[in-house]
């Protein structure tokens, strides 16, 4: 099992997060990345405790620490009035409850963390330039093609190249993800550009509205103010994280949304708000094919409303190298690994749609804490998947 060749396509957080947990195991991995340079886009994470635990069983929770902040309260708000109409503590009551932090972070530094640690381990573990465009498998080992021509073979291939999957369409058919309907904005605000006395308080809250809903909250030791705007709109459905939007059509979406988000929106700057059309996938009723199975966004893309995708790529991450451990052969950690993991991430993936309904469904007024079905009173927290059976 430990000489056995283990190829990762796609060093998204839920790649590296696999690179490093199979790392940590003792195996030899190869990620091959479509991008020429590795980064992210500019935003923030919510990782919860279910994904902490993930990361601190892989050995980086004390850089989790230093680099993540910890909102010691969170609320729900109400858009028009800004009032506060749910509270929840965080801060030491989550690691009380759960037994790890609920952080918020730059998407830049976890995955910069992940990426650092994995090149520390195997300087050749990370190939750029590497877009995966065909596999062929016969039983026992797979080949896979680049398209610049590039093929080589491995024991197993995990297809953790996102919503858009080549692994998945390889597998499955090629079906195009669906728009939702949706359109996310999301921008970060550096606090100085807020108007002096500003509050942001809570320090970590979500809004709910009629067809629009948002999320905001403070990232980097309280510098920045990450924030993502939903509004149910069609007419325009590009699937990207990198399409600049102008602030005014931000302001004109969210016009009658209360000044306690129109200051921090109006104040974005023009090279930090992007606009991204949410698309979605119905679940799989299988993951794996052979010797090739998906992860994160590849198996089961989530729209963003409990904020779980990565989190679940994370989790699925932990258990795939922890069922490679415990297997005795490459076709049984596999299965091993589909088995721990298909059930939840489909639930999470519905509940996910779900919870659209209720942060935009437009029962506002009535919103109170039995409306508020969010992740953790689904229970999503307490699941720690370093112990998990595989
Ligand atoms: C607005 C928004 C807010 C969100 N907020 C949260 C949150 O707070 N908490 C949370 O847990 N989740 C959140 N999510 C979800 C989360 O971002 C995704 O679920 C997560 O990024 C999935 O990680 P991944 O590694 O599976 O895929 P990706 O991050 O999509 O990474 C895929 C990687 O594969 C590479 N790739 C793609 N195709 C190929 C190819 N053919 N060959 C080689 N490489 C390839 C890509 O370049 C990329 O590096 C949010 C999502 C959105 C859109």
């Amino acid at each position: 099992m430990k000489d056995a060749k283990i190829i990762l396509i796609g060093a998204g957080i839920g790649g590296l997060t696999a690179a490093l947990a199979l790392q940590r195991r003792g195996f030899k991995v190869t990620v091959y990345e479509q991008a020429p340079q590795l980064g992210e886009v500019g935003a923030g994470l919510t990782l919860s405790p279910n994904a902490t635990h993930a990361l601190e069983s892989i050995g980086i929770g004390g850089e989790l620490a230093r680099l993540a902040s910890r909102p010691s309260r969170q609320g729900v708000l109400h858009y028009r009035t800004g009032q506060i109409l749910v509270k929840e503590q965080r801060g030491d009551l989550a690691k009380k409850q759960y037994g790890a932090d609920y952080y918020q972070i730059h998407r830049a530094d976890v995955h910069g963390l992940l990426a650092d640690v994995v090149r520390s381990n195997d300087p050749t573990a990370i190939q750029l330039n590497q877009s995966f465009i065909g596999l062929s498998q016969n039983g026992s080992s797979v080949e896979v093609i680049f398209a610049n021509g590039m093929k080589t073979s491995g024991d197993v291939i995990i297809g953790c190249d996102g919503i858009k999957s080549e692994v998945r369409a390889a597998l499955w058919g090629n079906v195009p993800p669906r728009f939702t309907g949706n359109i996310a904005w999301r921008g970060l605000v550096p606090i100085e550009r807020l108007p002096k006395g500003f509050k942001i308080d809570p320090p970590s809250a979500a809004a709910v509205g009629v067809k629009h809903s948002m999320a905001r909250y403070l990232v980097r030791d309280g510098t920045l103010l990450n924030y993502v705007a939903f509004a149910e709109k069609t007419g325009w459905e590009v699937e990207s994280w990198s399409v600049r939007s102008e602030v005014s059509e931000l302001m004109a979406e969210f016009h009658d949304w209360h000044e306690s988000f129109r200051t921090f929106l109006a104040v974005t700057p023009p090279e930090l708000c992007f606009k991204w059309a949410i698309h979605d996938r119905d679940p799989l009723p299988q993951w794996t094919k052979g010797r090739v199975t998906l992860l994160g966004d590849a198996a089961h893309p989530m729209l963003p409303f409990l904020g779980m995708g990565a989190a679940s790529a994370i989790e699925d991450a932990v258990v795939l190298a922890r069922a490679f451990q415990a297997a005795q052969t490459l076709d049984e950690a596999l299965s091993r690994y589909e088995a721990a993991r298909r059930e939840r991430a489909t639930f999470i993936q519905l509940a996910s749609r779900e919870a659209q309904g209720r942060l935009q469904g437009g029962k506002v007024d009535a919103y109170t804490k039995k409306e508020h079905k969010n992740e953790e009173f689904l229970g999503l927290f307490n699941y720690n998947p370093a112990t998990v059976a595989v």
